[in-house]
């Protein structure tokens, strides 16, 4: 028998375990740090599973930047589809939102996690939660602690699901990274993917619209440009839309020390609409009123053209 060590036991784990299981003469063990497994997997299911997108494949493949080459073919052997397929072979039925995200119809995580547990362990894979890795043993084993103390491992072969670096509270801590780096495997350093950004609002505009959101919203970082909604928060913006431009503005910040969001408040109107419907006489409206009146744009949105912000 050939022996397959997985630590990580995410969704990543979990997948390679499958995929493993049925082949012959293979055993696999999978380790997780937590005492139970996929718990950031759960947490994701908390304010609702959003497991893919039902737009066209070039579009959801651009969506990866500059990784997109390479996920391409990935996605090509497991797109989308097949991703629902495969979760409609657990019992969990999909829908399309209307935003074209695909959720489960219970939305959560757990009933897919429960189902998809008891269907790896009935195929034989081995769990062992509480064994947090923590490197190799000169002779290439595998090094644990466990509730035990240190536990070694042999293994024929070792997969690596060990997540990234948020939520540590979750399992995922990123604690990794030096072990690797220590044997000389290039690793691309741990960065924030899909975060909000702090902005600091005037104390009026904070305590006047911190949790509101807006919408609808085209919201656009250099090239890139999406529509969608976001929130206003006590120090700065997060939700859906942020998500989506996270990289670049992460990126701009990175390099020039700060990010400008350019935000079109009045999506589905021509700037030469915009213009001729604002170039009407305001007559005695207050500019608030003229904005409302005239182009639909009011509360938040119109605040925020008077805001001063900077990152
Ligand atoms: C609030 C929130 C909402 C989200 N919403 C969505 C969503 O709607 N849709 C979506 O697709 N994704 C969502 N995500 C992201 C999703 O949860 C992650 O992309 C996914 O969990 C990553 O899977 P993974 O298996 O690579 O890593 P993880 O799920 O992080 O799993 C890694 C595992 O490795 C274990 N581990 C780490 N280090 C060690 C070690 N040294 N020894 C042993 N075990 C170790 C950890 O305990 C963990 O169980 C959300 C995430 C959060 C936090």
């Amino acid at each position: 028998m050939l022996r397959v060590a997985i630590i990580g036991a995410g969704p990543a784990g979990l997948m390679a375990a499958e995929q493993l299981v049925p082949v012959d003469g293979v055993d696999v063990d999978i380790f997780d740090a937590m005492p139970s497994v996929g718990r950031k997997f759960l947490m994701a299911g908390k304010g609702g599973m959003n497991i893919t997108h039902s737009e066209p494949l070039p579009a959801f493949v651009a969506r990866y930047g500059s990784r997109s080459p390479q996920i391409a073919s990935l996605l090509d052997a497991f797109g989308p589809q097949a991703l629902r397929e495969w979760i409609a072979g657990l019992g969990i039925a999909t829908f399309v939102g209307t935003s074209g995200r695909v959720f489960p119809t219970e939305m959560k995580a757990a009933p897919l996690l429960r189902a998809w547990l008891h269907r790896l362990r009935g195929a034989g894979v081995h769990f062992h939660v509480r064994h947090r890795w923590l490197g190799w043993q000169a002779d290439g084993s595998l090094r644990f602690a466990a509730p035990q103390g240190e536990v070694w491992v042999q293994a024929d072969a070792i997969i690596l699901a060990l997540g990234g670096g948020s939520w540590a509270r979750l399992g995922s801590d990123g604690a990794w990274v030096p072990l690797l780096v220590e044997r000389g495997v290039p690793v691309v350093l741990l960065r924030p993917a899909n975060c909000g950004f702090d902005v600091a609002w005037s104390a009026y505009f904070r305590e006047r619209f911190a949790g509101q959101p807006i919408k609808p919203v085209i919201a656009s970082v250099g090239q890139k440009s999406q529509q969608g909604e976001f929130n206003i928060t006590e120090n700065g913006v997060e939700g859906g839309l942020i998500y989506a431009l996270s990289a670049p503005l992460r990126d701009a910040i990175e390099r020039d020390g700060q990010a400008t969001l350019t935000l079109d408040l009045a999506p589905g109107r021509s700037l030469e609409r915009l213009i001729s419907d604002l170039s009407k006489p305001q007559g005695r409206d207050s500019l608030s009123n003229h904005l409302r009146r005239r182009v639909g744009i009011d509360g938040v949105k119109a605040a925020s053209l008077g805001t001063k912000a900077n990152r």
